[in-house]
């Protein structure tokens, strides 16, 4: 067994290291901001699409895709060490959802003319992507998905609403799982996957302002909008299949572990100038660490899988479930370790870490949430891990 990056990888890293160094936005790496609360920062879309379109001009988005597609046939533990450094820089450019969930499942089901049209933009860094699978009733329950799509000669005629929509205000395009059919059992036969262009003629884009105070994510109303034909993926009644391959490539494409160690270290780093270095906190401090290597290994094996053409399934649940719980652990040690300085928010005079650690700590009951939640990760482990049947 050998954990160690290739020559070529360790140099991949360093080159981008050199580029952060020089283009990472120093404000973002110097309050540490996150790609998990950049939206707290006014200006992030144009700094994310600034450095995004850099990102791009050097293939680095899509080195791991096939040479046909604009990739260089690169192993994903290229993606992953832009995004550790992209992590330790704490620098926005890239798009989890484009990059991490589209383009992926455009590369397994899309057809010719799909790929063409869409893979190159998200290479780039030029064009956003949002997803709207979550309803107001339907978020774990995807099969039951009730926003309609009605055939028509050479379209499909959508109406009704999504909700939890990250980015929907400035995305350009949209994934998008809608019903094509209300009468079939079981229900999630009668699903259908689109790619609808967000200038499209029906679509209100209403904010949803998140308990740190932040517009990430949105409302997403359908009124008679009519997406073409060709804009279908996967086939009639088929999105099932390409939404559950699309959640297993979701629950991989953030390397939390590489946002909490930066955490970890700040939270070090302040124990020790502030004289709070006490058993309990040096014990926490270690048990952090030691998690932190869990969810980096379990993240390298999906990453390892990916690589050998397999689609990790209960492996990626588990990755997605320890690390993002993980932050949360790591959040709410920070909340404990401030002590009442956990009360000042950013700009205050007297707040430590720039008001970081109370954003993240409200921001982190989001995080056994969005990418499909903890509950519903530990019943794919239960049952595709362990063979265990199912509850319901
Ligand atoms: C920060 C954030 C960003 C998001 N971004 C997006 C996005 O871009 N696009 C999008 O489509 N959605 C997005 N979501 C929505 C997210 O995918 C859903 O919140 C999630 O799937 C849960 O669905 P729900 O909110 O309807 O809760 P529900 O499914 O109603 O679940 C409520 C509770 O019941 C539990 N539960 C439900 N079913 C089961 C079961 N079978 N067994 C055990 N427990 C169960 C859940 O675990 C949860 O604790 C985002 C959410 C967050 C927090």
């Amino acid at each position: 067994m050998n954990f160690a990056f290739t020559p070529e990888e360790a140099a991949f890293r360093k080159e981008v290291a050199e580029f952060l160094e020089k283009e990472a936005p120093p404000e973002y790496r110097e309050s540490r901001v996150t790609f998990f609360d950049m939206s707290s920062h006014e200006d992030w879309i144009e700094t994310h699409r600034k450095i995004a379109e850099k990102l791009g001009e050097r293939g680095w988005i899509s080195m791991h895709w096939p040479r046909e597609y604009g990739g260089q046939d690169a192993s994903p533990f290229y993606r992953l060490i832009l995004r550790e450094e992209l992590s330790r820089y704490h620098s926005p450019g890239y798009d989890s959802i484009g990059a991490g969930i589209v383009a992926p499942a455009l590369l397994l089901k899309g057809n010719e003319e799909q790929k063409k049209q869409h893979l190159p933009g998200i290479a780039q860094g030029k064009v956003m992507w949002c997803e709207t699978l979550s309803e107001p009733g339907h978020g774990s329950d995807l099969a039951s998905i009730e926003v309609f799509a009605r055939e028509e000669a050479n379209c499909f005629v959508v109406n009704g609403q999504k909700t939890w929509t990250t980015n929907a205000h400035f995305a350009d395009w949209n994934a998008l799982i809608v019903r094509t059919d209300r009468e079939v059992t079981p229900k999630y036969r009668g699903l259908t996957f689109f790619l609808l262009d967000m200038k499209t003629p029906g679509i209100t884009v209403n904010p949803v302002i998140n308990m740190a105070g932040h517009h990430e994510f949105n409302e997403v109303f359908f009124d008679d909008v009519r997406i073409p034909k060709e804009n279908m993926v996967g086939g009639l009644n088929k999105g099932w299949y390409l939404v559950m391959s699309l959640l297993d490539y979701e629950r991989t494409t953030d390397t939390v572990y590489a946002v909490a160690s930066t955490y970890i270290e700040d939270l070090a780093e302040y124990a020790r100038e502030n004289n709070l270095l006490n058993p309990l906190m040096r014990n926490r401090l270690a048990q952090l660490t030691a998690d932190c290597e869990v969810a980096r290994m379990l993240h390298y094996r999906v990453t390892w899988m990916q690589g050998k053409g397999i689609v990790p399934n209960h492996e990626s649940a588990m990755s997605k479930m320890y690390s993002f719980e993980l932050l949360q652990r790591v959040s709410e040690f920070g909340m404990q370790l401030l002590g009442q300085y956990s009360q000042l928010a950013e700009g205050s005079a007297r707040v430590p870490m720039y008001g970081r650690i109370p954003s993240c700590y409200l921001r982190s009951f989001g995080y056994s949430l969005e990418q499909g939640t903890s509950e519903i990760d530990r019943d794919v482990i239960a049952q595709r891990g362990l063979d265990l049947p199912r509850l319901r």
